[in-house]
């Protein structure tokens, strides 16, 4: 059965590619027993799912990956795990991932790394690179991921996987453990377009435990996917096929576009002109952001507490064991762009710079259904060849980054292979057009 199969892979692949922080093998055996007798059938009805360790699941320990956390057992589900508890999936475990979400490789991780299904020596990406590479590697259905910059769609692409980031305020995040709270969402990475649909079915819609979830109808995502993209304008900016982008993920983009083209689309190129200001506004708001939700961590009221001389000292050390270089690298930046004197200069300019971008992609969404463009620029670097320059590891969400801070739906599809390493294109919409992201993801498949 399902379940057998997922552990029994997770039993023979896992030692290598680390992509679980936790197994909780009695509780999936205990929910399979039951749901095997469960009469109507939900939509994910016993399907093995891994979460990323930074939703909440109740009874089981939480850490986004921080040692921090080592010890949390949240007492109350995050939404989308009652949802999926409604549609009858089955979580086998917590993925691993970066430090509380930041990171693009997986090597921030506070615990092991993960290494990339297709070429162990290599990333899977991040910061949900244990749930890409546990759908990679054959080990769950579907896995649930979070996407801050780029953090679903980015391993998704370099482990050959789908992974969808919803529309800000489409998923609850009711539950998430935030990193910055205004670009968070969660959302599904799965082994084909179709099954992104059945999981985003499941944990779409309002949440009134979370003020920023949309009230929003949900559409029925699977009515979508009608292999139908006749006349359909796509936009590809052409900041996004150029210098910086390795010539064989241009190459498999330009295949995917062609393709596009025969099946009835219209393919025009255009321009993001504020591209390049996307990186940098992104690493002022996310710490910013990043630095206020981490204030919490002080060893009194969550994980670990490392005891001190007095109570300053307590905070200081709890946070000085707990949290790891990148993390603390993010709470200096953005506790400088926020103080006084500098707030104005850092953080309200870019988020001038967050509403300029936002707009370009609003002048596009004029005239045009879906962009369309790369969703990294490289495939799966290997492992340590970034993660001592962070600059450059940055530059990597160069693609998808925009995207967030526009809030906009986006999908990352694998279209074909580079060097033997897959590739992303990323598909992105209308605020709410999940169905249109799906529909185009699909038809190209
Ligand atoms: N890699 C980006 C960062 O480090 C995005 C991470 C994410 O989406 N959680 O912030």
């Amino acid at each position: 059965d399902l379940l057998e199969a997922s552990l029994e892979r997770i039993g023979e692949t896992d030692q290598e590619i680390g992509a679980f922080l936790k197994l909780d093998e009695e509780g999936a055996r205990y929910r399979a027993k039951q749901l095997d007798e469960q009469e109507p059938k939900g939509l994910l009805a016993a399907l093995p799912a891994g979460i990323k360790d930074n939703i909440g699941t109740e009874g089981v320990v939480t850490t986004a990956g921080s040692q921090i956390l080592g010890d949390y057992t949240p007492v109350y589900p995050a939404t989308v795990m009652s949802k999926l508890e409604q549609a009858q999936a089955n979580m086998i475990g917590k993925t691993n991932m970066d430090e509380f979400g930041m990171g693009s490789s997986n090597e921030n991780s506070g615990y092991h790394k993960v290494r990339n299904p297709w070429d162990l020596d290599r990333v899977p990406g991040g910061s949900s690179g244990g749930s890409a590479a546990a759908v990679a590697a054959g080990q769950v259905v579907f896995g649930l991921g979070s996407d801050t910059g780029g953090s679903i769609r980015q391993p998704a692409a370099f482990c050959g996987v789908v992974g969808l980031k919803p529309t800000y305020g489409r998923v609850s995040r009711f539950g998430l453990i935030a990193f910055a709270s205004s670009l968070d969402q969660i959302g599904p990475l799965t082994r084909n377009v179709e099954d992104a649909a059945y999981v985003l079915q499941a944990i779409a819609g309002h949440d009134p435990k979370d003020s920023t979830s949309a009230d929003v109808e949900v559409p029925d995502y699977l009515s979508a996917l009608t292999g139908e993209v006749k006349g359909l304008k796509v936009a590809v900016p052409k900041e996004l096929m150029g210098e910086g982008i390795d010539a064989g993920v241009k190459a498999r983009v330009q295949e995917a576009l062609k393709l596009l083209e025969s099946l009835g689309a219209v393919v025009e190129e255009v321009s993001l002109p504020h591209l390049e200001y996307a990186v940098p506004a992104y690493y002022l708001l996310a710490p910013a952001e990043a630095s206020s939700n981490l204030a919490r961590y002080d060893g009194v009221r969550y994980g670990v507490r490392v005891e001190g001389e007095n109570l300053v000292d307590m905070f200081n050390r709890t946070r000085s064991t707990g949290f790891g270089p990148e993390v603390k690298r993010r709470i200096m930046l953005g506790t400088y762009a926020l103080s006084s004197g500098y707030y104005d200069a850092y953080y309200l300019k870019a988020q001038k710079v967050r509403t300029l971008i936002r707009q370009d992609f609003e002048k596009i969404f004029d005239q045009y259904d879906v962009v369309i463009g790369p969703t990294a620029p490289t495939t799966a670097f290997r492992i340590g060849e970034k993660v001592d320059d962070p600059l450059t590891m940055y530059l990597n969400d160069i693609c998808t980054i925009p995207v967030s801070l526009a809030g906009l739906p986006a999908i990352s599809v694998p279209c074909g292979l580079s060097d033997g390493l897959p590739v992303g294109l990323q598909i992105v919409g209308r605020p709410f057009d999940e169905s249109q992201v799906l529909r185009v993801a699909h038809a190209y498949e």
